[in-house]
């Protein structure tokens, strides 16, 4: 269980994912995870878009994990969520 802001800003649960954010070009959701680079080993990670490879974030502390969403999670997010 994870907790996210929904689009009214206000922290809600969020069951399924441990976090599903907005491509800023295609506009889809993708599920993420977010781990913390090994100090001593930290390199520049890129928070790339899973359906048409925008980078959205790049960080030097956090490693980004993205995984597209099926057809039928996007619906039930949007459902849920909009
Ligand atoms: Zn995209």
């Amino acid at each position: 269980m994870a907790i996210y802001y929904n689009s009214d800003g206000k922290l809600q649960e969020f069951n399924e994912w441990s976090n599903v954010v907005k491509c800023s070009n295609c506009g889809k959701p993708y599920k993420q995870d977010c781990e913390e680079q090994v100090p001593g080993f930290r390199d520049m990670d890129y928070d790339v878009c899973p359906y048409c490879d925008h980078v959205n974030k790049s960080s030097m502390s956090e490693e980004y994990f993205n995984q597209p969403m099926t057809d039928d999670e996007i619906a039930e997010y949007y459902k849920t969520h909009f």
